[in-house]
């Protein structure tokens, strides 16, 4: 049987092509697509900007898909049916060395590779990408599953939610009652927000655009406390007052150089910045006297690996409405003009989801 991807041949460069469908081998497990989300980081892969990137590459490392075959080795390996719907972890560890040891950290394994940007389609089995029809699972993948009622669209966002476990509990290390500002009304932020409500956390401000109303609208729902737009008042002066007090940790998610340096400013004395977002290789000016005076905990690190298990107990809890997200859906062949809208967002954009035929 032929199947559908849109391949990215060099960095600008798509093409819709069709592939040959073989039965998987060993551990390996076959899915059949059925939602992909695009982030942020497909945009630097397609511009050529990520350094790991193996062109021509099937992009998409966010994605859901429903087991279609089972390798011979890979049914001892997962536990998982045909049928059942899985959402593998963007990065594929080795499982052996120092870092694939630790908890949180795997992501620094030097022989790492990642669906969807480090596996390029030039080799067998190809289909290593979600902007495919069918995906070939390879050993190592960290798998999880859908409960039966959680959506297509909240199950893509597994290692996003991860990533929002991993701000407020890993890197924010926060608890119940701890006052929070979430700077960034971003999927990053939305995540962050949802995680941050199941362990207690409270009271939270949103900071972020005047634009950003559709996103302030799934906050709400979500549970924000205050929203401040950041365009229109002076966080300084109207967090504390939202808060009744500084904040205890700022999760900052935007990468803006002038984010980062409120971010420092807003938080309480001996608090903790977590600040996890791209500047896009801007330099960010800190006068790192006012840390050690303030007497703060700056963190940044990378996403979700050791948080997506707990990502995917609040997904499948439906409490909060992740499906809501990725609220701009595409078919397969519109990948470009998804892309496109992903950096050049429309009126009432929040996420990007390529939706593939049942
Ligand atoms: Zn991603
Ligand atoms: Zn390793």
């Amino acid at each position: 049987m032929k199947v559908k991807a849109m391949v990215l041949v060099k960095p600008g460069c798509l093409e819709l092509r069709e592939y040959e469908l073989r039965h998987p081998t060993g551990e390996e497990l076959l899915i059949k697509t059925l939602v992909t989300s695009v982030c942020s980081t497909d945009i630097k892969v397609f511009h050529g900007k990520i350094g790991a990137a193996g062109y021509p590459v099937i992009m998409g490392h966010e994605f859901v898909g429903e087991v279609v075959e089972i390798g011979p080795g890979a049914a001892k390996r997962y536990n998982v049916a045909v049928g059942d719907r899985v959402t593998p972890e963007p990065y594929i560890p080795c499982g052996h060395c120092h870092w694939c040891r630790t908890d949180h950290h795997y992501h620094n394994c030097p022989s790492v590779s990642t669906y969807g940007i480090s596996l390029s389609c030039v080799h067998p089995p190809y289909l290593l990408g979600g902007y495919s029809e069918y995906v070939y699972l390879i050993p190592g993948t960290l798998l999880h599953k859908l409960d039966p009622g959680t959506p297509d669209l909240a199950g893509s966002l597994s290692s996003v939610v991860g990533n929002g476990v991993r701000w407020v509990k890993t890197l924010g290390q926060m608890s119940f009652g701890q006052k929070l500002v979430i700077s960034g009304a971003g999927s990053q932020g939305l995540c962050a927000l949802a995680a941050a409500k199941e362990a207690g956390v409270g009271p939270i401000v949103m900071l972020g655009l005047s634009s950003d109303q559709a996103r302030f609208e799934l906050a709400r729902e979500i549970g924000v406390d205050s929203i401040v737009e950041v365009d229109r008042k002076d966080p300084l002066q109207f967090v504390p007052i939202a808060l009744g007090a500084a904040p205890d940790v700022v999760i900052e998610t935007s990468g803006a150089p002038a984010a980062i340096q409120t971010a420092i400013k807003l938080v309480r004395r001996s608090g903790r910045v977590v600040s996890i977002g791209l500047t896009g290789g801007k330099e960010t000016p800190i006068t790192f006297d006012d840390l050690v005076w303030k007497d703060i905990t700056l963190v940044c690190g990378k996403g979700q690996a050791g948080n997506v298990g707990d990502a995917m107990r609040l997904i499948n809890s439906r409490k909060y409405p992740f499906d809501k997200i990725n609220n701009f859906n595409y078919r397969l062949t519109d990948l470009e003009k998804a892309l496109n809208d992903t950096e050049h967002p429309p009126k009432g954009f929040i996420k990007a989801a390529v939706v593939f035929d049942k």
